[in-house]
């Protein structure tokens, strides 16, 4: 339904052109007059009720908010994909659009304005998978290649850090990138260009889970041979997981440390444009935090659930059934359950064989617990063979235990097949599409999941197996090609597809659609303003564009003095 609204707005954007819809009336204004029309007819006397009419009026007009943002092409993202020039934003929430002019009566002198200068505006972007703690424990040593496309610039990026930190601190790149990336060079890196770019300083750079590179000084901290080269695999140093040896090596941060690396982590993504991920995962100082005052990022986190084996499972169940599901506060708290409901069902590989009854049978019940409880489910499964095994066991989970008002996600779903995205979409599931996808090289079927209807929301998987840019992910599923700008992708989707994606049926995913995704009346003031044109940048530039401001509920969280591109 969402994707026939956005199509249809598609059309009529081209038929418009570019220039923003101006609409007669501010929405506020409307509705209060419908309220008024509402007090004509409980009114005693007509001329009474037109009395308070204009009183109504007069007073709606005399109401000033603390801020406007004007002067902008924003785009809703509302059902009509509707483009206005100017917010009116009060106590964090929009209470009017409209034209500049229509919006400008809300200003008063206390009321701050925001001229973007006829920059775009978008809804807040939601990243609905990340893996983002881990991210934070270690951020003040790391060093990050999103979007970067040249390898002359990545080393710049390895050596600048270095000039950042004194002698002898580690440095490292939790992963995100892929050697494909580095358009002039592709490529791992060399001893020589480690050394060269860190000479004082233990370096390592993870590529995602199974390979890492690391400088003369790291390999000498694990007792490793640096004649050797660079680059290691599995063997007593990576073994599917992020490189713990190395990792051990490096001092833990300390807890003042780890509240820095905190909001500095949470300024990078706001600096990326992003106003809210869903942690994977929960920790106590995101709790601590979150108590202290809102946060710059809203942050949905997951119950610790640890399901390994039948016995474990019993005791999850139990958890699960006597949690209470989505403790969400608008700001933070537990959402749901991800991603691995069951460890044993742990889906990396295509499989030959189903997977074993013994196994989905376990599964089930924790599903059924879950669905029982009330709790969102977000299930990581890669491969179509593992979706269609899953589906198996939730057709009949859904039974007994209906779960078609959970909105339950498959995330990842790598290459699933049109009969599962049809066989989810009945049970009202969900899926999550993620930036990891575009690391692997996977040519995902992007039209037929947009032409089926699911709702389907975009992610990354951060920090080790994907970037965590939300401009890349939209240029990537727009472009079909991935950072170096090879080809990924088959099936693309078009620009409002791919931002309704990232905003708007992520919200639904978390059951916030009266509260977030889009630039409506009565809804959140979480927005971003660009440096480019979203909707008409070349396709392989959107992954270059910068936020130059970003608001999550009416508060500047990030801004940037505005840069010129030709
Ligand atoms: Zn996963």
């Amino acid at each position: 339904m969402m994707m026939r609204a956005a199509r249809g707005a598609h059309y009529r954007l081209q038929r418009w052109g570019i220039n923003p819809v101006n609409i007669t009336n501010s929405e506020l204004d409307r509705r209060a007059l419908r309220t008024g029309f509402k007090s004509l007819r409980v009114a005693c006397g007509i001329l009474a009720a037109l009395t308070s009419l204009a009183a109504l009026a007069q007073q709606n007009v005399q109401q000033k908010v603390d801020t406007v943002v004007t002067n902008g092409k924003i785009l809703t993202v509302d059902a009509d994909f509707r483009v206005v020039e100017a917010l009116a934003i009060n106590g964090g929430r929009i209470v009017a659009r409209g034209t500049r002019a229509e919006v400008a009566r809300y200003a008063g002198p206390n009321t701050k304005v925001i001229d973007v200068k006829g920059a775009t505006v978008i809804p807040g972007l939601i990243d609905n998978h990340f893996h983002f703690t881990r991210a934070v424990e270690r951020w003040h040593q790391q060093a990050r290649f999103e979007g970067v496309d040249s390898r002359r610039e990545a080393l710049r990026i390895l050596a600048a850090k270095a000039a950042s930190l004194k002698p002898g601190d580690w440095i490292m790149v939790q992963g995100g990138w892929t050697p494909r990336q580095f358009a002039d060079a592709p490529g791992g890196f060399t001893l020589q260009e480690l050394d060269g770019v860190a000479p004082m300083n233990p370096l390592f750079v993870q590529e995602g889970y199974s390979l890492v590179y690391a400088n003369s000084l790291a390999l000498k901290a694990v007792r490793l041979n640096p004649a050797d080269g660079a680059r290691r695999n599995a063997t007593g140093l990576v073994s599917f997981q992020p490189p713990y040896a190395l990792y051990d090596a490096m001092p833990p941060a300390s807890p003042a440390q780890l509240d820095q690396n905190l909001s500095d982590f949470m300024h990078e993504l706001n600096s990326t444009g992003l106003t809210g991920v869903y942690s994977l995962g929960q920790s106590k100082y995101l709790a601590d935090r979150a108590a202290k005052g809102p946060l710059p990022l809203r942050l949905w986190e997951t119950l610790p659930v640890f399901a390994s084996d039948p016995a474990s499972a019993i005791k999850a169940a139990a958890l699960i059934e006597h949690s209470r599901p989505n403790q969400f506060d608008g700001q933070y708290g537990i959402f749901g359950l991800a991603e691995v409901l069951y460890g044993p069902f742990f889906d990396l590989a295509p499989r030959k064989d189903p997977w074993p009854p013994e196994i989905m049978n376990e599964y089930g019940k924790l599903a059924t617990a879950a669905a029982h409880a009330g709790w969102h489910v977000h299930e990581h499964v890669i491969n179509n063979s593992a979706v269609t095994d899953l589906l198996d066991t939730l057709e009949k989970v859904n039974k007994v235990q209906p779960i078609d008002k959970l909105r339950w996600t498959l995330g990842h779903v790598y290459d699933i097949s049109p009969a599962n995205i049809a066989r989810a979409k009945a049970m009202a599931m969900t899926l999550g599409v993620h930036g990891a996808a575009m690391q692997a090289g996977a040519h995902m079927p992007l039209r037929k999941i947009a032409d089926s209807g699911i709702v389907f929301g975009l992610g990354t998987d951060a920090t080790i197996v994907s970037h965590y840019s939300p401009f890349v992910t939209l240029g990537w599923v727009v472009s079909g090609l991935d950072v170096g700008g090879n080809r990924v992708l088959d099936e693309t989707l078009t620009r409002e597809e791919a931002l309704i994606a990232h905003t708007r049926s992520n919200a639904y995913l978390f059951f916030q659609e009266k509260a977030l995704g889009s630039l409506e009346v009565g809804k959140q003031a979480d927005l971003v303003v660009l440096d480019r044109d979203y909707m008409t940048v070349p396709v392989a530039d959107i992954k270059h564009i910068r936020p130059t401001l970003t608001m999550v509920g009416g508060r500047v969280v990030f801004s940037a003095a505005p840069r010129l591109h030709p």
